[in-house]
């Protein structure tokens, strides 16, 4: 009987609201311009809308019967996506770092552009997530253009991918390390509330799953006791707005002025042999670092 008079109540409904909708004159006028393909799916969509108004009315009817069932809200406007900039490092003809193994010379550029497509698609899996690529082909980009890419599409992070070559002390260098700034100065249009702290962050997850995977903290005698993150001033006397040293790296410089977070990470030595037949002679082995990449700033970002 309850449910005799809902669908009454919904029909009488139904009606009202089909009548004021064909009063709504302005919105169908378009109707007449639509192609065959459109209109096909215009009609579809009205079926939908008119199934989704006598759910609306079943709902309504309900609660003027004085039913108890909790009416569902409205759903919530979705949250902003966090907006990550994966930054493949060099480019067309700044190749980076190279080496030949088994008679074939590899180029750091076609390694970075391999671990940071395959971030991108782990980093997608997770919600609300967008990620943009600062190049996605083998082309030159400037430090500059790669940040104003990234300031110009509201990135909140900004991390730049590479790997690493032989250091200036000519030690057989191995393992992973990242680059932050040097310097707590905070940009008035800083994203977060601490650059400084979250490029620590960031840098400390991404190390910890990079050495999950037996790739160990560098070392390098900039970053063998500092647990594998690397900061450094200018030697040439710059200076942020608050007076502290400049950051040495060009990219970590911008990305502080940008107030966007901004970490390099290196993943392994390609001089290292190795730390290549490890962890980057394969794209399955490129893709593993990319996995730990994208666990470490899930982890960070709580994603
Ligand atoms: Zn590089």
């Amino acid at each position: 009987m309850k449910r005799v008079c809902t669908y009454f109540m919904s029909s009488l409904m139904i009606a009202i609201i089909l009548v004021s909708m064909s009063a709504c004159g302005n919105s169908k006028a378009g109707q007449t311009e639509m192609s065959a393909e459109t209109a096909v799916e215009s009609q579809t969509a009205t079926v939908e809308q008119t199934t989704e108004i006598e759910e609306q009315v079943y709902n309504s009817g309900n609660e003027n019967a004085g039913n108890s069932e909790p009416v569902a809200e409205p759903e919530p406007e979705p949250a902003r996506p966090v907006i990550i900039c994966i930054d493949p490092g060099h480019g067309g003809s700044e190749e980076g770092t190279k080496e030949t193994y088994d008679g074939n010379l590899v180029m750091e550029k076609n390694l970075n552009a391999r671990i940071a497509s395959s971030l991108k698609s782990y980093l997608e899996q997770y919600n609300n997530v967008q990620v943009i690529l600062t190049r996605s082909s083998d082309v030159n980009m400037g430090l500059g253009e790669r940040m104003n890419y990234a300031a110009s599409n509201n990135a909140d992070y900004f991390i730049s991918v590479h790997v690493n070559s032989r250091s200036q002390d000519e030690v057989n260098s191995t393992g992973s390390m990242v680059l932050m700034s040097c310097s707590r100065y905070q940009p008035s249009n800083a994203k977060v509330s601490s650059l400084y702290d979250t490029e620590r962050l960031l840098a400390k997850s991404i190390l910890s799953k990079l050495n999950g995977l037996g790739l160990l903290i560098a070392n390098d005698f900039n970053v063998e006791n500092t647990e594998g993150i690397l900061q450094r001033p200018t030697t040439v006397g710059e200076t942020y707005p608050d007076g502290s040293p400049a950051d040495y790296y060009g990219l970590i410089y911008r990305g502080t002025n940008a107030g966007i977070p901004t970490i390099i990470v290196e993943h392994a030595f390609l001089s290292n042999e190795s730390d290549y037949r490890n962890f980057l002679c394969t794209d399955a082995k490129l893709d593993a670092l990319a996995r730990a990449d994208a666990e470490g700033i899930a982890a960070a970002l709580g994603l």
